[in-house]
């Protein structure tokens, strides 16, 4: 089982700085004790290319004279803290300087070429090169010395190169160079065989080490990549250009995977990699550890240890008040999985995309209304699931088309929007209504047949939407077009133009198991976040499933709410989660002060009276009722993050 008390120790040292003077074995020792850490992934190559151990086939920072990974290794052993190795592998910039033709060229624009060249940050090679090979013998030179427990490879993508070689390859495959797609598809090819090597530079020494390679982001439906991995990791710095949403999206689709051990990653710092002298408060990292394991995740946090390579005492204090935490969950937590009862097919499994909106406002919505769901890609079971959420992209694949076909014959229902549930210009499921096109105007207006806080009117939809024709659906809201869209000839005020109220037109509706919604709410609610997108989702998510959700939580929208299982247990495991954000600088929003809920009243389905509900982990047991196959209790307190056992 995966360790949940990780640590990534970043060690991008230039050249000149001294290295593993302050270096002691004990202080090590202590330092990860005190931060409760049961795994640091320690350097052998970093960024800059300098090893921090002798070598062979790579060069020792100039500046130090012993094997500082070779000690780490042994002071970890010693702790039983398990130590991963780390090996920078899409930057070496010391091999960018004195091997022009590994580098990897993004352009054939000289003047392009140049200016990155000329940027300051590190630069990358091309896989596609004698670099491989290079790296290669760096990775078995470290398995060979060491045969440490893992290699963590780092940065990892497919990047479209213009280098000589792969110029020369491209052409000899009958690839276009000037071709966007056939880029890529090379891209991808050179990929391929970097995976390849580097995995078989591993396994060559040892069955047993985990291997990951990191490339910031974990793609939906992409197997080529996920199963090149012994387990994920989930980079994701809330503070660092990832946002406190997107961990638990990535978390909501790596969990439908099966048999995937992961971690969430976060960091210790203000903002991110590489910020020495940079703290967060230690509420925000007791969040983030708490969001990883509510979300079936171990925890990774980043840190950068000092050149003189003593590690920071206050950074492990403050990551020893979120992992003492962590260890005392523990035992709720070994062999738990997450019970969803929604599944989003991903937008991003159907288009490549990894920002893709519609995701980004789906998973909102769902967090928001503190739903248990997770996020599926084409090729997953849709059968488990209460319901089927289709977010605004068309689908393509006829295999998906039929599965969900047959979801819906037997008995499962679905949520789309925008060109989702479209194929050929027709719905393919049977919406009581006919697709009739793209709208011409936009934005548009939503008139509600549902109550909504700022009662029945006209809300503006600012995002595509689509005609249609109604025939036998029961309408739930209607769209009105503006009286004309705005242009340089014809506008009106600072932005659109008035409803016109004259016409009254399908906007969205259900038929049976079918709920389809005329406009591209999910993506429009992650660019604009507009109350009415939430309200028109949360009105049909009730009326379509209302009654058979798990767990319903009086709690507020930024809360929030996962549940587990441990089976050998025999118990259920409800997490609460709550703190709010603040934005303090120009692109960081952070978690300082927490403001503690009180008596959250909560209702979870099971279907045998529980024997006894419990805080955890104090383990204090609290009164419960149980009526009509439901347990409810109220949980006197959550700061930050609060845990209840529900036994069998
Ligand atoms: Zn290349």
């Amino acid at each position: 089982m995966i360790k949940r008390r990780q640590v990534h120790l970043d060690f991008h040292t230039n050249g000149s700085l001294p290295v593993g003077k302050s270096f002691s074995k004990a202080q090590f020792q202590n330092t990860l004790k005190a931060g409760h850490v049961n795994s640091i992934t320690v350097f052998s190559k970093c960024h800059h290319g300098w090893s921090y151990h002798p070598t062979k086939i790579g060069d020792m920072h100039p500046e130090l004279d012993f094997d500082l990974l070779g000690a780490q290794l042994e002071a970890c052993k010693e702790i039983g803290v398990n130590a991963p190795v780390y090996i920078s592998a899409g930057f070496d910039e010391k091999e960018y300087d004195k091997h022009p033709e590994w580098r990897l060229l993004h352009s054939m624009d000289e003047n392009d070429l140049l200016e990155y060249h000329n940027e300051t940050h590190f630069h990358l090679l091309c896989f596609n090169t004698g670099y491989l090979d290079f790296l290669c013998a760096q990775i078995e030179e470290v398995m060979e010395r060491y045969n440490p427990c893992g290699i963590f490879l780092d940065i990892v993508s497919p990047r479209v190169c213009l280098c000589p070689q792969c110029v020369a390859d491209m052409k000899e495959s009958g690839l276009d160079i000037n071709n966007e797609d056939h880029r890529k598809i090379f891209a991808d090819k050179v990929l391929k065989k970097y995976i390849d090597a580097t995995n078989s530079a591993v396994r060559k020494h040892s069955d047993t080490a985990t291997i990951f390679h990191n490339g910031g982001h974990i793609s939906k439906g992409n197997y080529d990549f996920i199963e090149c991995n012994t387990h994920l990791e989930l980079e994701s710095l809330p503070t660092g250009g990832w946002g406190y949403d997107h961990f638990p999206l990535s978390a909501a689709y790596v969990r439908s995977l099966k048999n995937t051990d992961f971690l969430g990653m976060t960091g210790k710092f203000h903002h991110s990699w590489g910020e020495f002298g940079g703290f967060k408060h230690p509420n925000a990292l007791i969040y983030e550890t708490s969001l990883s394991i509510a979300n079936g995740a171990g925890c990774s946090i980043g840190d950068q240890m000092h050149p003189l390579s003593e590690l920071n005492p206050a950074t492990y204090k403050l990551i020893g008040k979120a992992y003492s935490l962590v260890e005392q969950k523990e035992p709720w937590l070994d062999g738990a999985v997450n019970v969803a009862d929604i599944g989003v097919l991903s937008a991003e499994s159907l288009t490549g995309n990894h920002n893709e909106k519609a995701d980004i406002g789906a998973n909102r919505l769902l967090l928001e209304n503190n739903c248990l769901y997770n996020f599926l890609d084409g090729t997953m079971d849709f059968s488990p699931f209460k319901l089927i959420i289709l977010p605004d992209i068309e689908i393509c694949d006829d295999k998906i088309i039929d599965k969900i076909k047959c979801y819906v014959h037997n008995g499962g229902k679905i949520i789309a929007s925008g060109k989702a549930l479209v194929k050929n210009g027709e719905f393919f499921l049977d919406t009581g209504a006919v697709f009739k096109g793209k709208n011409e105007f936009e934005p548009t207006y939503l008139v509600p047949c549902y109550e909504t806080v700022n009662g029945i009117t006209e809300y503006v939809m600012r995002c595509d939407s689509f005609k249609t024709e109604a025939v036998d659906c029961k309408e739930v809201a209607f769209m009105q077009n503006p009286y004309f869209n705005r242009t340089r000839e014809q506008f009106c005020s600072h932005m659109h133009a008035p409803n016109n109220p004259d016409k009254n037109l399908p906007g969205a509706f259900i038929k049976g198991n079918v709920a389809y919604m005329g406009w591209d709410v999910f993506s429009a609610y992650a660019k604009h976040g507009h109350l009415c997108f939430k309200e028109l989702f949360t009105h049909i998510l009730k009326t379509m499933v209302g009654d058979e959700l798990t767990v319903n939580a009086d709690i507020p929208d930024r809360a929030v709410v996962t549940f587990t299982r441990q089976e050998e247990k025999k118990r259920h495991i409800l997490h609460l989660l709550f703190a709010h954000t603040t934005v303090r600088s120009e692109r960081t929003e952070v978690i300082e002060d927490t403001v503690p809920l009180y008596n959250v009243k909560c209702c979870v389905k099971t279907q045998e009276k529980p024997s006894k509900v419990i805080l955890v982990p104090t383990c204090e047991e609290i009164d419960f009722s149980y009526a009509g196959g439901k347990v409810e209790f109220t949980v006197p307190e959550v700061n930050i993050h609060q845990m209840i056992a529900i036994e069998d």
